[in-house]
């Protein structure tokens, strides 16, 4: 293992997920297993810029492989995202001494590295902390499985309401772009209807779909709809669709929020976090960057932070069916 590292610099950026705490837990520790300095760096690409570090050792991490949300704070920064940000965030580095960073978060957080090791050959490594799944290079983000879980837990509750009056629920997850959430969540809520944006269901199929429904005496309907779904309509418009075309469903829309992102990680997030933290130092200390780690098959492998960001995380069209072929 490469011992020009020194200092490993680590920060949370972009939007908060369940599991980046274990993740820097991990990291930490993982410098500590080495005998190498780390430096939480507060705020994302903010506190990067502001030069606002602190030490970390394997005691200041204790306790937190169970909290939602990060202890580091996560924040957007417009400046990094301008040469003189980024200039100004180099300085800082280089006054702290630090040789490496490793960067939690999403593709933005990634694009910001890359740019980043472009313009002065900094040594950057990404692990991927979004609820979101949509990063190519590991079968699942930190975040995705508690963020599942949350939602599954939601819409159970709304079961309970929906069949006690034989309602109608639209039910609002996170997705603009990918409808990993949507698609499995709603799966495992056993959802009657399942609206993403990578594929355009069309509104007849879904009235079609809801008519049977009915016909087949079902006390209650629940439609799970991805934030960018492809029909154009946002939740309230759709709703309003069903309840002018179908006027005996009673119809109700719950948009579930920022609740999505919160709570205390699943086992299945922690283990990752844990895994995929220790593999980023080690990478780091091996003097490669720009890579990603992610798990693929159960193993943990590297991607370029390029290909990471620009291939694009298919939808598993065998759970558009089995989603189908469970609603009848
Ligand atoms: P999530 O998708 O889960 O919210 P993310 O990492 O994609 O996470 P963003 O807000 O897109 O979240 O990005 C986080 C930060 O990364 C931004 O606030 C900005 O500082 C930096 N960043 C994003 N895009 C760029 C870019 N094109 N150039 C430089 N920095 C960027």
């Amino acid at each position: 293992m490469g011992r020009s590292i020194k200092k490993i610099g680590v920060l949370t950026s972009g939007g908060d997920s369940p599991g980046m705490n274990a993740a820097l837990r991990a990291v930490v520790r993982t410098c500590s297993h080495y005998r190498i300095e780390c430096y939480g760096i507060y705020r994302g690409y903010q506190g990067l810029i502001e030069g606002d570090y602190v030490l970390l050792g394997p005691r200041t991490v204790n306790n937190i492989i169970n909290k939602g949300g990060t202890i580091l704070k996560s924040a957007r920064s417009e400046e990094f995202k301008t040469k003189e940000g980024r200039e100004k965030a180099y300085k800082a580095l280089k006054e702290a001494k630090i040789d490496a960073l490793i960067l939690i978060g999403g593709d933005g957080t990634f694009t910001g590295g890359m740019y980043f090791n472009k313009e002065f050959g900094f040594p950057c490594i990404g692990i991927p902390g979004t609820i979101d799944n949509d990063i190519f290079g590991t079968d699942f983000t930190i975040g995705y499985d508690t963020a599942l879980n949350t939602v599954v837990e939601a819409v159970d509750k709304i079961r309970d309401t929906a069949s006690s009056h034989n309602r109608l629920f639209f039910v609002e997850v996170m997705g603009r772009d990918a409808g990993h959430i949507a698609l499995n969540a709603g799966i495992g809520a056993g959802a009657e209807e399942i609206l993403i944006p990578e594929e355009d269901l069309g509104l007849d199929r879904m009235l079609e779909s809801l008519k049977r429904s009915k016909r087949s005496g079902k006390s209650s309907s629940i439609v799970i709809v991805a934030e960018g779904d492809k029909t154009g309509k946002n939740v309230f418009e759709l709703a309003d669709y069903v309840e002018e075309n179908l006027p005996e469903y009673d119809v109700r829309v719950s948009v579930l929020g920022h609740m999505q992102r919160g709570g205390s990680p699943t086992c299945f997030d922690r283990v990752l976090a844990s895994r995929l933290g220790m593999k980023a130092v080690e990478v780091a200390l091996d003097g490669k960057t720009n890579l990603m780690v992610g798990l693929i098959n159960n193993e943990v492998k590297t991607t370029d932070l390029e290909k990471a960001i620009k291939e694009n995380t298919k939808i598993n069209k065998e759970l558009l069916k089995v989603s189908e072929v469970m609603s009848l």
